[in-house]
């Protein structure tokens, strides 16, 4: 089996097209998916063209390269993508094999040159495969990114837009009118609607049960989530045993006592012993407890022990800042206050020294 890293992109019906790709590429029998990024808008190259969707995935494959990007070729086909002599037309789906393992072949385009030009490819490419050495480059695919970022582009922040999700799943309002997802939920809002004096036939809200459903069953994925399958084979060995920290990450979660969200940032730490993982699984990890009914201190906790268990680390440290809408709406807190929990294990807790350098490398963060 090899890893080779595919780069997506679409800025025709790019809503329906880039997830599809996607859920095409988890359906094939000689791919099995590792990871997928989220989406990316870039403006279009070379005219006046639409702007694009741009994702990229790692796969796993026992196909050869060549018999790969034919692979692909065949999705596009599928997804409706008609190749002409403009190379900067408009297209419904672009599938690219950007890097397959450490080969390095000119005649196949891999690595593929669009890694070190582009933005949109270096930038999606680096969430989920940062660390990898590009072949000939002696540079990571994070480096490269980093190079190339201009700041064009944008992360699509709608969490529904994550590629994780079915194709189906994913852009909801494109499907059927007449389609429901979770009939007894669907009921639920509908009676709801109308207990609030909503007509719940109203055009405007006809399909907000519907919706409702569907983006409840997303806020909530974390239930279906198991920590294994969110780690995958994310974990390396490593001799570091410096403090690894990721800052910033941004989540959001549901108060379980009012049903409301509360979101902020998230600053995970960990200092290794013997075993590391890839910096992304950390905004995983936060993501599959944050999506339930949660309270933020149980949050942090959850947090904490999901990399104790996965990584063993001699210590790691939690700190997640929130705005409840449950306070703020309701006029329960002054606005723009937010609520601090941490959760502390092993030399984080036990040691002054590497408490204090955490709360320091937070602390600035913390208004
Ligand atoms: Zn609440």
């Amino acid at each position: 089996m090899t890893r080779a890293l595919i780069s997506l992109g679409s800025n025709v019906d790019r809503e329906r097209n880039l997830p599809a790709a996607a859920g095409a590429l988890k359906q094939h029998a000689d791919l099995t998916v590792i990871d997928t990024s989220c989406i990316f808008e870039s403006p279009a190259v070379g005219g006046d063209y639409p702007a694009f969707f741009n994702a990229a995935a790692v796969v796993e494959t026992s196909l050869d390269p060549a018999t790969l990007k034919a692979t692909l070729r065949g999705i596009e086909a599928g997804l409706g993508r008609v190749r002409t002599g403009d190379k900067n037309a408009p297209r419904s789906i672009d599938l690219d094999v950007v890097l397959f393992g450490d080969l390095e072949d000119d005649d196949l385009g891999i690595p593929d040159p669009g890694l070190s030009e582009y933005s949109y490819v270096a930038v999606p490419a680096a969430e989920v495969a940062g660390d990898w050495v590009v072949p000939g480059r002696n540079k990571t695919v994070a480096e490269i990114a980093e190079e190339s970022l201009p700041p064009s582009l944008r992360k699509v922040p709608m969490a529904e837009q994550d590629l994780n999700l079915t194709p189906d799943d994913a852009f909801e309002e494109y499907g059927p009118a007449d389609e429901t997802f979770n009939p007894r939920f669907e009921a639920l809002v509908r009676e709801q609607l109308e207990i609030l004096g909503e007509d719940p036939d109203r055009q405007g809200i006809q399909r907000t049960p519907y919706r409702v459903a569907k983006s409840m069953a997303f806020l909530t994925g974390g239930y279906t989530q198991s920590l294994k399958e969110v780690v995958n084979n994310a974990i390396f060995e490593s001799p570091d045993s410096e403090m690894v920290m990721l800052k910033d990450i941004e989540f959001y979660s549901m108060c379980e006592h009012h049903m409301l969200p509360f979101f902020g940032r998230a600053h995970v730490a960990y200092i290794p012993e013997g075993k590391v993982i890839g910096v992304s699984k950390l905004a995983r990890i936060v993501d599959v407890f944050a999506r339930r009914m949660q309270i933020q201190e149980r949050l942090s906790n959850q947090v904490a022990d999901a990399l104790m268990e996965c990584l063993n680390p001699l210590g790691v440290g939690v700190v997640m800042e929130a705005a409840h809408l449950c306070m703020l709406m309701r006029g329960v807190q002054k606005q723009n206050s937010e609520m601090i929990t941490s959760a502390l294990r092993g030399s984080f807790r036990e040691d002054a020294r590497t408490r204090s350098e955490f709360m320091n490398l937070v602390g600035h963060e913390l208004r």
